[in-house]
C-alpha cells in the first residue's frame, strides 16, 4: 500500500525512519487519529486544526500548510480506494544527534497511513466496563503528544482486570478515559470535565457538546467526583474510535440499571446521523 512519508504519497516499504528521529527517541511529536467511513474522512478540519494547535503547544512548525496536508490525505484516501478505517497521521520533530534541546533548524518528519478498523457496533450496544485508576499521567494532556507511556500504563490496569477502559481521576476528580473522554449523566444532565491542561478536547467530546448545544439538552463542562461517577444514572465514553460506548460497569460494580441508558442512547442516533451528514453515499 501507500503512505504519506513527508509531504509525498509513497509506497509503505519506502517509508523509514531514522534511528534518531526525535520521535522515535523522545516521543517528541504529536498526532491525530480520523475516522474514515465510506472512505471520506468525519471531521477532518477539526482534526488538522488540533494537529496544529497541539505543533504549536511543542514550539513545532509544521512545514506544510493546513490545505497541503488535506490533499495529501484526500489524495491517499483515493490511492488506497479507503472504504471505513482509520487513518494515523504523526508529525515528529525531526532527525537530529540526540541531545534533549529543541534545535533551531529541523526539518519534521510526517506519516500517515490508513489502519483497518470496523465501528464498534456491539460495544455501542451492549456496553463496556471500565475501571478507576489514578491519573498519573502528566500536566499536559491538552496535547496530542506522542509520549503515550502513561496512557499504555494506564490502559493495562482495565485489560489486566478484563475492562475496555481505565477511566482517571486527579484528586477524586473525574479527568477522562486513557484513549477516550468520559461522560457522567445525572437527573437528565450531562457531565464533562472541562477542557484544560488536564484532558484532551476530544474531537468526538466537542462533536456531542455541539449535537447537545444544537439539540437544548442540559450539560456542564465540570468536574465531577469519583463518588458521583460510580452513582450516575449513564456514563458513556466518547472517541474517534470509539464513537459513543456506554460503560455499564466500573469496578465491578453496575452503573444504573447495568444497561445503556435513554441519554446515551439518544446521543448515539443523534451521532449516527452526523455520520451520515458527512459521510453518506
Ligand atoms: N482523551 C485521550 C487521552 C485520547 O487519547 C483520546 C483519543 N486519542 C481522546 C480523549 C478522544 O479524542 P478524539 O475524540 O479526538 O478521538
Amino acid at each position: 500500500g501507500k503512505v504519506i512519508f513527508n509531504g509525498h504519497i509513497v509506497d509503505r516499504e519506502k517509508a523509514i525512519i531514522h534511528i534518531e528521529d526525535r520521535g522515535f527517541q523522545f516521543g517528541d511529536g504529536v498526532y491525530e487519529v480520523i475516522r474514515i467511513y465510506n472512505g471520506k474522512p468525519f471531521t477532518l478540519k477539526e482534526h488538522i486544526d488540533r494537529l496544529y494547535a497541539s505543533a504549536q503547544k511543542i514550539y513545532m512548525e509544521i512545514p506544510y500548510s493546513k490545505q497541503e496536508i488535506t490533499d495529501l490525505i484526500i489524495n491517499l484516501l483515493e490511492q488506497e480506494n479507503a472504504s471505513t478505517c482509520n487513518l494515523y497521521l504523526q508529525i515528529s520533530r525531526g532527525v537530529v544527534p540526540r541531545n534533549h534541546v529543541i534545535p533551531e533548524t529541523v526539518s519534521p518528519t510526517l506519516i500517515g497511513y490508513l489502519m483497518p478498523g470496523t465501528r464498534p457496533v456491539d460495544l455501542m450496544k451492549t456496553g463496556g466496563k471500565a475501571v478507576i485508576t489514578e491519573d498519573l499521567r502528566w500536566h499536559y494532556c491538552d496535547i496530542k503528544s506522542i509520549s503515550l507511556l502513561g496512557a499504555v500504563l494506564a490502559k493495562k490496569k482495565a485489560t489486566d482486570a478484563g475492562c475496555l477502559e481505565a477511566i482517571l481521576h486527579r484528586d477524586g476528580i473525574i479527568t477522562e478515559g486513557s484513549s477516550t473522554n468520559i461522560w457522567m449523566v445525572q437527573n437528565g444532565k450531562l457531565f464533562t470535565h472541562p477542557a484544560n491542561q488536564f484532558i484532551l478536547n476530544g474531537i468526538t467530546r466537542q462533536k456531542v457538546i455541539s449535537l447537545l448545544d444544537f439539540n437544548q439538552l442540559p450539560y456542564e463542562e465540570t468536574g465531577f467526583t469519583v463518588e458521583q461517577l460510580q452513582n450516575a444514572d449513564e456514563l458513556f465514553l466518547t472517541s474517534t474510535t470509539m464513537e459513543i460506548i456506554p460503560i455499564v460497569e466500573v469496578d465491578g460494580v453496575k452503573i444504573g440499571n447495568g444497561t445503556p441508558g435513554d441519554v446515551t442512547r439518544k446521543l448515539q442516533t443523534l451521532f449516527e446521523q452526523e455520520i451520515e451528514h458527512e459521510c453518506g453515499h
